[in-house]
């Protein structure tokens, strides 16, 4: 057995620790997004594989029998190779997958399929807005410039910001319920841009939100081909064949 983890989250991170600790032959995979990804214990490599095809190559020439997509749920693109590229070289595939937040009473969410949707429901009157997006869907943003933008960022942004007015915060999550109180208040945030991860890691913000009465445009998750899913660590772990790691 080797398995191939395509990963970059959270999730991911506690995937590859119980994979570690039942002595499981695997690779861990990022994209290459930040500067200095979390150190692993498992073999780390970096980068993409060259689409659908590099991916199919990297299977065979790896030896690779198990492939688990615990990447992003907005990382749309690698997780729809990997489905085809696991076809294509008849390699068992799993999405570790958390559900998506349901909306609880108090919430306030405007739900948008796509960035250009968030950018229409944001207000016309200047208001102090978090995007809580990745770097690269900021830009339509800057077609509301009386916005004053908070951002956050894991790495420093390498040049000028497509926003006149942009308060970059570089910081790693996950963050508490309490940073995230802590951090909207002190900035005045009276909107909220966010996609909907679902799990632990990235909800403190909703929950803040919810606190503090705010408004939440909700990105809804991209559309991606049928495959089979788990919810946990543990449910992977059961897939690849051993037992679950308590406490994993
Ligand atoms: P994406 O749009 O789905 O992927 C773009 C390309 O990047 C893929 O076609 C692939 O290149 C490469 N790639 C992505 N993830 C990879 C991985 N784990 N290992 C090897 N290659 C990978 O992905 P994205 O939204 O840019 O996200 C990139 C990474 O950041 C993912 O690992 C994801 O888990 C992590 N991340 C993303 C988000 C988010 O909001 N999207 C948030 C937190 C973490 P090739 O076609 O050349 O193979």
């Amino acid at each position: 057995m080797r398995a191939l983890i395509l990963g970059g989250t959270h999730d991911a991170n506690l995937l590859a620790d119980a994979v570690a600790r039942a002595g499981i032959d695997a690779v861990y995979s990022y994209g290459g997004r930040t500067r200095a990804p979390a150190s692993q214990p498992l073999p780390t490599r970096i980068g993409g594989f060259g689409g659908v095809d590099g991916l199919a190559d990297y299977i065979r020439r790896e030896g690779v029998t198990h492939v688990i997509d615990a990447t992003h749920p907005f990382a749309a693109e690698i997780s729809r190779n990997a489905v085809a590229a696991c076809a294509a070289t008849a390699t068992p595939l799993i999405a570790l997958e958390r559900a998506p937040w349901a909306k609880m009473p108090g919430d306030t969410w405007i739900e948008v399929h796509d960035i250009a949707a968030a950018v229409a429901a944001l207000p016309d009157a200047p208001a102090r807005v978090f995007l809580a997006i990745g770097r690269q869907h900021i830009a339509p943003f800057g077609t509301k410039p009386q916005h004053a933008y908070t951002l956050r960022f894991v790495d420093p942004p390498a040049g000028a910001l497509p926003l006149p007015d942009a308060d970059v915060l570089v910081s790693r999550g996950p963050f508490t319920l309490a940073d995230e109180r802590t951090m909207m208040r002190e900035r005045a945030i009276a909107w909220i841009v966010a996609r909907n991860s679902g799990g632990t890691g990235a909800r403190a913000k909703i929950d803040a939100a919810r606190e503090l009465d705010l408004p939440v445009i909700m990105l809804t998750r991209p559309e991606l081909p049928e495959r089979p899913r788990a919810e946990s660590v543990d449910d992977v772990m059961r897939w690849l064949g051993h037992r679950a790691c308590l406490g994993a």
